[in-house]
């Protein structure tokens, strides 16, 4: 009876074809729950939004914006704005939709969102992305809020853009309302630990699987392919559990050293620079051999699609954390699953970052805050609790840990849909 949508046309490797074969994937262990399968193939709701602005110049621009809520049955809306001259409507579907797994997979009482504009901020001036967001925010404000859905940092926003974000849903309803948003500055009622979160939770759920795998992090080498909040958070704490972190890639270049990069140095570099080429510690390498690094883990932390079938065969990783979200294409598992490397997947492996912006919401709506200590302590406990249970299906099964993980997300999901029944 369910007809498929007809205003997206997915492909085998764009990032809505790659999700739904990850849901058929799954259907298998969903027992009874199996009959409301479609209901996470399809958005709750999807916006497009026209953003008009003024640019400085005095011209105007108009640029195309989306918020979409893909599954809200365990609760409000969450996830990231992004900012990035590639986003679609499907592409921003399809984040929605993995943030509902990954949100029910760490038991956060929260459904799915995402949002974007398809721009390149690069090309704005301060004053220009600042009423650009403005004015976003306003044309998403009629499905947006602190009970209702909750927006958070992603590729090229910040804490800045949040505070912005924040401001304006605040004066469209005369209030001061921290709770809409998450990732926001620290005394916007932001919280400790939420910049560095997600690279965290990278660290902490690559740690895990490093010891099940019997990887010893102390002079494992390591290659990270983006080197932005994700990448380099996560990347800095490998490097002090004594990883050497020996390539990187972003979209300023592509480096290696294979004795490790000093990170004191590098750090900065990136900071100064905008990424990680032309740093004086490494030599320079062309894009396409990234792949071939030799290395023992991988951190695909940049964008979608980039393990490729054809990139699987050639890592030399054993483990890969995807700090991405959906970097892995469907038949690139397969070849990595046949292979043996180990894929930690997107929906837990970067959890950290929303887990930390639940703690920032809650403790917003209570105006009482954590210290750092407490909540990378709570983020490390709530990984390590999801990723145990993950594993025993995973092991139960004989099934990746992207399949189990999928497992125990849209069985909750599923099971809160028929809990609250159909309305009407
Ligand atoms: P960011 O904007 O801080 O960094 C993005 C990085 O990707 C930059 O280093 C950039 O140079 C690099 N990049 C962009 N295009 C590239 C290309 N074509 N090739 C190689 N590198 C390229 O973004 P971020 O917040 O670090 O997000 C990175 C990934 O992590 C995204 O998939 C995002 O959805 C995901 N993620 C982010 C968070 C978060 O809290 N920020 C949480 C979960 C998942």
């Amino acid at each position: 009876m369910t007809e498929p949508l007809s205003y997206v046309h997915p492909t085998p490797d764009s990032p809505w074809g790659t999700y739904l074969m990850q849901v058929d994937r799954v259907a298998p262990y969903l027992g009874h729950l199996a009959r409301w399968i479609d209901t996470l193939k399809r958005p709750k709701r999807a916006l497009i939004v026209d953003i008009p602005i003024e640019l400085d110049d005095g011209t105007i621009a108009h640029f195309e914006g989306y918020r979409v809520q893909h599954n809200m049955s365990r609760g409000p809306g969450k996830g990231g704005v992004r900012y990035h001259p590639d986003v679609t409507l499907e592409e921003v579907m399809a984040l929605a939709a993995w943030m509902s797994v990954k949100n029910a997979a760490v038991n956060l009482p929260y459904g799915g969102a995402k949002g974007g504009i398809r721009v390149d901020p690069a090309l704005l001036s301060l004053k220009e992305l600042e009423r650009m967001t403005r004015r976003y925010t306003s044309e998403i404000g009629i499905i947006i809020g602190p009970q209702q859905d909750i927006p958070a940092p992603d590729v090229n926003t910040n804490p800045q853009v949040m505070a912005w974000m924040m401001d304006t849903y605040s004066m469209n309803t005369g209030t001061t309302a921290t709770g809409v948003v998450t990732g926001k500055p620290i005394h916007l009622g932001g919280s400790l630990g939420r910049v560095k979160a997600t690279g965290r939770g990278v660290f902490v759920t690559g740690r895990e699987a490093a010891r099940r795998i019997n990887l010893d992090l102390n002079g494992a080498r390591v290659a990270v392919q983006g080197f932005g909040n994700v990448g380099s958070a996560a990347a800095e704490l490998f490097a002090q559990a004594g990883a050497k972190i020996v390539a990187a890639q972003d979209h300023t270049g592509c480096i290696h050293n294979a004795n490790g990069f000093d990170m004191a140095e590098l750090m900065p570099h990136v900071k100064s620079n905008g990424g990680v080429g032309g740093f004086k510690g490494a030599e320079p390498m062309k894009n396409e051999e990234f792949w071939d690094t030799d290395c023992e883990i991988l951190i695909p932390a940049a964008l979608e699609g980039q393990i490729t079938a054809e990139r699987a065969r050639r890592i030399k990783a054993r483990l890969v954390l995807e700090g991405a979200n959906g970097p892995t294409v469907p038949a690139g598992d397969d070849v990595m699953a046949d292979r043996g490397i180990l894929v930690v997947p997107d929906v837990i492996c970067n959890a950290g970052g929303v887990t930390v912006s639940y703690f920032e919401w809650v403790q917003d709506f209570s105006s009482f805050f954590w210290t750092e200590d407490e909540i990378n302590v709570r983020l490390d406990k709530i990984m390590v609790d999801a990723l145990k249970r993950i594993w025993a299906l995973a092991d139960q099964h004989k099934i990746t840990l992207r399949t189990a993980t999928f497992a125990v997300a849209c069985e909750r999901i599923l099971q809160a849909r028929v809990e609250r029944g159909l309305y009407p």
